[in-house]
């Protein structure tokens, strides 16, 4: 867990902006949560598009 899951599960952060966060800090975080992070952007992503239909 980190910044960008705490504030963007808590809706402090939009899509893009947890994105553009991810891609500031990607090299801050260890691997195995840079995946997790990258697995719950992309998750959101579809939700999004499907909710768009
Ligand atoms: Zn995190």
């Amino acid at each position: 867990m980190c910044l960008i899951c705490l504030d963007f599960q808590n809706q402090r952060l939009t899509l893009d902006e947890a994105r553009r966060a991810f891609g500031e800090m990607a090299s801050t975080l260890d691997p195995d949560h840079r995946a997790e992070v990258e697995e719950m952007l992309e998750q959101a992503a579809h939700d999004e598009a499907e909710s768009n239909d």
